[in-house]
């Protein structure tokens, strides 16, 4: 297998069942993480000291219902920028980020996709061979639309045209799997995903979300506020 171009780790978080990623140019050092959780703040934190990374930016996919972000914890220790969509409503970010902006690390760009439905401020990050699509697209699955401004016309429209749109080839890192996958490509969840595959229509998934009658996330009631301060306590 060719060797990634850039530093790059998945790591899992167990109790919520989120990925967490850690980008980093190999040169210059310079490093993303997107979704970081506080539980797991130390690890990522550890990792960072160990690889001699220097972060610059703490990525969100979005405000996240089940978990509390690790953000405020990585910011504090490191000299870095929390960035979340300009839709996310989050009040203690350093960025803004617009569908379209690129953000660059090294000699590597990451490329913010704006990907609404699961929540109004969902983006996805696209970076060389592979995109980071948060709750927007799942291994053969998506994220709920019931919920946080939840859509699922526009999660529709967000994962055919913005992410089916990107080449077949392209590799999927869900921020959640609960099976133990660990990444797709596009082409594979254009055929296979139980929900948006090619085959079904934008009403036949509106009909799929909106009989789905799941539980509440445990933990919503404290981790929206908290997400939406970016993990900071006030
Ligand atoms: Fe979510």
């Amino acid at each position: 297998m060719r060797p990634d171009s850039f530093l790059f780790y998945q790591l899992f978080e167990a109790e919520s069942f989120t990925y967490t990623y850690v980008l980093a140019d190999r040169k210059t050092r310079e490093a993303i993480v997107i979704d970081p959780v506080m539980e797991t703040h130390e690890r990522d934190l550890k990792l960072l000291e160990e690889e001699e990374l220097k972060l610059l930016y703490i990525l969100e996919t979005h405000v996240h219902a089940d978990h509390i972000t690790g953000a405020a914890l990585l910011k504090e220790k490191t000299n870095s920028k929390i960035c979340l969509s300009e839709h996310s409503g989050a009040l203690r970010a350093d960025l803004l980020l617009k569908n379209d902006q690129r953000l660059r690390f090294g000699q590597h760009e990451i490329k913010c996709l704006s990907t609404p439905g699961h929540t109004d401020g969902c983006m996805s990050y696209y970076c060389e061979d592979r995109v980071f699509t948060g709750d927007a697209l799942l291994i053969r699955g998506c994220g709920r639309t019931d919920f946080q401004q939840g859509s699922p016309d526009k999660l529709f429209h967000s994962v055919r045209e913005k992410l089916f749109s990107l080449s077949d080839e392209i590799y999927v890192y869900p921020a959640h799997d609960y099976n133990g996958q660990t990444r797709s490509q596009i082409s594979l969840e254009k055929k296979f995903n139980s929900r948006l595959n090619l085959g079904l229509s934008n009403s036949d998934f509106s009909q799929i979300m909106n009989s789905l009658k799941l539980a509440r996330p445990k933990k919503i009631e404290v981790s929206v506020p908290a997400n939406l301060r970016c993990g900071f306590a006030n």
